[in-house]
This record gives structure tokens, sequence and C-alpha cells, in this order.
């Protein structure tokens, strides 16, 4: 044999090797999409032996492979000679495999970016492409976490801790969103604000964590006492607000008023001691003559403090 021949068998066989110990997936497909190469990632991924595909079209093996759609996606790598791509963002896969790897046991299927690169004969035409398989999946199932993880915090942040309810900032935001709408679409929603009675001396009496546990009691009533579509908030201390959607004042008074019973009949028990409390609150419906939501707030803060002035315990409506 000549020796510049068995230099070239040599390089072949290495070729052959790095095509099969390498964990990316290598096709070499004519224009017809008979296989021509299929190397050991694809065959132990399919479970299909690179002598059981070879000559044969890669549709008879893979009907999950959309024809039109792969046919267009190759027809510029034959034409123009120019190589396309496929992120898993577009598709998740090419060829529907199981994935093994312990770590992305979060995933069953093998997510994939897919090359395709033109190869050239000797005379420069390209009869012949190359679909490369990354298998992507670890990054996938990271980034999912990753988005997972972002969107329980940005729950959280919205969450005030001791009540559950919504914060203070989250709830002026969705306090304003509701001014707007009623703006635009002359909503009858109402604001009301509700202030524990004599806190301060629950605190002095009982201790700071015996009122903590009354401003929990009393996030617990309102949340039993309101619809779901209402926004309740913790805006201060011991004072929540709510935001009522399409409730008019006199509809958001009845609500104030079960809120202010249910308390009534509910004193907290908490080491032993019966601790019976009341509450205010402040109604008021939204008004087009309300320069924003923050005037809105003020106008419900105006029938507290009247609800207060008049001996607490009380509801009153801000008109
Ligand atoms: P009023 O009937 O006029 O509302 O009287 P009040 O004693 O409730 O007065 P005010 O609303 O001004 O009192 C608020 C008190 O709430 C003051 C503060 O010590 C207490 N406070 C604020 N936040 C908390 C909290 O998270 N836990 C506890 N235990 N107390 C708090
Ligand atoms: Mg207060
Ligand atoms: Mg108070």
């Amino acid at each position: 044999m000549d020796p510049s021949n068995g230099q070239q068998m040599e390089d072949l066989h290495w070729k052959l090797d790095l095509l099969d110990s390498i964990e990316v997936g290598i096709v070499v497909i004519d224009r017809d999409f008979r296989v021509k190469v299929w190397n050991e990632f694809m065959h132990n991924h399919s479970g299909i032996h690179p002598a059981d595909i070879e000559q044969q079209s890669l549709f008879d093996h893979f009907a999950e492979i959309d024809q039109d759609w792969f046919r267009q996606k190759t027809e510029p790598v034959f034409t123009l000679k120019s190589p396309a791509f496929v992120i898993w963002e577009q598709r998740p896969y090419l060829f529907r495999f199981t994935s093994y790897r312990p770590v992305t046991s979060a995933s069953d299927l093998m997510y994939q970016n897919i090359t395709l690169f033109p190869l050239a004969s000797r005379s420069g035409e390209v009869e012949h492409l190359c679909v490369v398989v990354y298998d992507v999946t670890d990054e996938v199932v990271s980034k999912q976490r990753l988005a997972s993880a972002n969107e329980q915090l940005r729950k959280l942040s919205r969450i005030d801790g001791l009540t559950g309810l919504y914060n203070r900032r989250y709830w002026e935001e969705s306090c304003e969103l509701e001014f707007k709408r009623c703006m635009r679409k002359r909503g009858s929603s109402s604001v009301v604000l509700l202030d524990i009675d004599y806190f301060k001396s629950i605190n002095d009496t009982y201790g700071h964590p015996a009122g903590d546990q009354v401003i929990r009691s009393l996030s617990r009533i309102v949340r039993q006492t309101v619809r779901e579509t209402d926004v309740c908030g913790r805006y201060g201390g011991e004072e929540f607000a709510l935001v009522l959607p399409d409730t008019c004042a006199e509809e958001a008074g009845q609500v104030a008023e079960r809120i202010r019973e249910q308390v009534q009949l509910q004193p907290v028990q908490y080491e032993g001691h019966s601790i019976p409390f009341t509450v205010s609150l402040g109604v008021c419906q939204f008004n087009t003559s309300f320069k924003n939501h923050i005037a809105w707030v003020e106008h419900a803060d105006r029938a507290l403090y009247l609800a207060k002035d008049g001996g607490r315990n009380r509801t009153c409506i801000q008109s």
C-alpha cells in the first residue's frame, strides 16, 4: 500500500474515533435527507445503529421532525451555502431523545440546539449538510430554575411577613392601577382603611408578641371576609387597607361592617389570655374629582379619622 494512503487511512480512523467520542450529535444528510453519517452520540440516544439508518431517509425514522419546516430550514444551507441555527427557545428539540443525565432529572426530554452547516464537495457544490445536535438540557433546566426562583422572589417581595397580606408598596401600586382603571371606565370601586382601636394599650397590657398575634388574627378575618378579587394590604403597623373593585360606597360599607362585627366576635386567645379588640374603618368610593390615588386614600383616611373621633369601633363613609 502506498505510504501516503496508509497515512490517509489512519487520519480517517482518527476522525471517525473523534466523531464517536464527542458528546455532540453529528448527522450528515444528502439533499434527499438520506443519512450518510450517524455518530455514536446519535446511536446512544436514539437506539438506532448507524447501519440501520445510513442511506435511509431521516424522516422515516423520526416522525417528530416537521418535514415542511425542516426542508425550508435546510434549503438555504444547500443553496446559499451558509449555516443555519435552531435554538431550543424556537424548538425544544429536533430529535425526541430522553435525557439521562442525573443533574437534569428535572427534565425527561433532551433540549437541543441545532446547527446545520454545508459540506462542500471538492468541486464546491453543496450536496450534503451536517446536522450538529448539542444537548443543552442542563442549561435549560438551570435557566428554568432561576426563572422560577425569581418568580418566587417577586411574589415574596410583595408580601408582608407578619400577615401574609400585600405590603404597602404593592398595595399602593394596585390602588394606583385601580384608580386609573376607574378613571378610564368611570368605575365605582372603593378604598377601605382600617385601624385597630387603642392598640398601644393592647401592647402595653399583654406585650408586643400578643399585639402581633392580634394583627395576625385581624388579617385572617379580613381575608375571610373579602372577595378574591379584593386587594388587601398591611398599610402600617396596625393599619390595613383594601381596594374593593366594582364596589360602591354602600356595599363597601357593608363589607367594612362585617369585618368590624367579626372582630368584635372573636377575641384573640394568647397564652391563656382572651384579648378583645375592636377596629375603626373609613370607606371612600372612587370619584372622578380625585386628582390621583393618593387623594382617594386621603379621603378614606379622613373617614377613618371621623370613625375614631366618633368613638371608635365604627365605620364611616366619606361621600
Ligand atoms: P387609636 O385607637 O387612636 O388607633 O389608638 P392606638 O393606640 O391604636 O394608636 P396608634 O394607632 O397610633 O397606635 C399604633 C401602635 O401600634 C403603636 C405601635 O407601638 C404599635 N405597632 C405598630 N406596629 C406594630 C407591630 O408590628 N406589632 C405590634 N405588636 N405593635 C405594633
Ligand atoms: Mg394606627
Ligand atoms: Mg390604632
